[in-house]
């Protein structure tokens, strides 16, 4: 009987859900799962978004837990296979749901999270959306797990290197984003404040916080700055995002000085520059709707 069962735990793990990632390495501390450039879906599963491991010596620090559990674990998995070193914290770096699902695996085997003070205002729904849009199988074992370490700035030392996170403080892409700064290895993750390759969503966010908070991260001298969502980690990953939301700025405040209503700023300003990014077509005319009603709100 007893190994009647065990026959059926190991037939369930072989044919449990398999995002068949691959960590790509960024600098010789860090690794990250790049998430396609896409919206999530039952194709992609989730897997849009990155997941990073720093290995800080004797351990790995996760930022970003990824949108299930077995995303986590499989992402583990790979992981201990370049190194097999126990994971010290898992930071998220704000409170969407594909960053922070995977949250459900790290609890499960002991290890701490850390999240913006902002997920104390977060509620458990009863689906998320995550949930609405993906495969059954592969939001197999997710719950909804928030960080048991809430922050709004803490400096944590891990092999006696420090890890400064900073909250933004500010609604910037949400009310909770939050910068973890590593200096000795001249990285700094920044969550969805940067997206390559894709268009950002702006649905959560404030424009003007949104590019103050690039114009400080430009103005650090790091090697290497990691997005939410986007492969580019050098410097130049930040460009994309800030030349949209300054472009979108400029063209919808210039729409609003000349009493342009929002029909006419969705149907004209098109910003050609981003056509060939993905997802200008799902997002760019609702991006450029919820603009004029910010900016015009702002600017009573
Ligand atoms: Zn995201």
């Amino acid at each position: 009987m007893k190994s009647l069962l065990i026959l059926l735990v190991f037939i369930h793990s072989l044919l449990a859900f398999d995002y068949t990632l691959k960590p790509q390495k960024v600098s010789a501390e860090t690794h990250c799962f790049f998430g396609l450039p896409e919206v999530m879906d039952e194709r992609n599963n989730g897997n849009m978004v990155n997941s990073c491991f720093v290995n800080m010596g004797t351990s790995y620090l996760v930022i970003d837990s990824g949108p299930t559990y077995l995303y986590a674990k499989q992402a583990y998995s790979k992981m201990k296979e370049i190194k097999d070193l126990p994971i010290s914290y898992v930071i998220n770096t704000h409170t969407h749901d594909d960053h922070y699902l995977g949250n459900s695996f790290y609890n499960e085997i002991g290890v701490d999270i850390v999240g913006s003070n902002e997920f104390e205002n977060e509620t458990k729904l009863e689906k998320t959306r995550m949930q609405m849009n993906i495969l059954e199988d592969a939001y197999s074992g997710t719950k909804q797990v928030f960080p048991n370490i809430l922050v709004e700035n803490k400096t944590i030392s891990i092999d006696a290197k420090e890890i400064n996170i900073e909250s933004v403080n500010k609604k910037a892409h949400t009310k909770s984003d939050l910068l973890i700064y590593i200096p000795e290895f001249s990285t700094i993750f920044v969550g969805d404040l940067v997206f390559n390759e894709r268009i950002p969503s702006i649905r959560d966010g404030n424009l003007k916080n949104w590019i103050e908070a690039l114009d400080k991260i430009k103005s650090m001298d790091v090697k290497y700055i990691i997005g939410g969502h986007g492969k580019i980690v050098d410097k130049s990953s930040i460009d994309a995002t800030y030349k949209y939301l300054t472009q979108l700025v400029d063209k919808i405040s210039l729409a609003l000085e000349n009493g342009i209503d929002i029909a006419d700023t969705v149907n004209n300003v098109s910003m050609k520059d981003f056509k060939d990014f993905k997802m200008y077509g799902s997002l760019h005319r609702q991006n450029v709707e919820i603009a004029y009603r910010m900016l015009e709100w702002s600017s009573e």
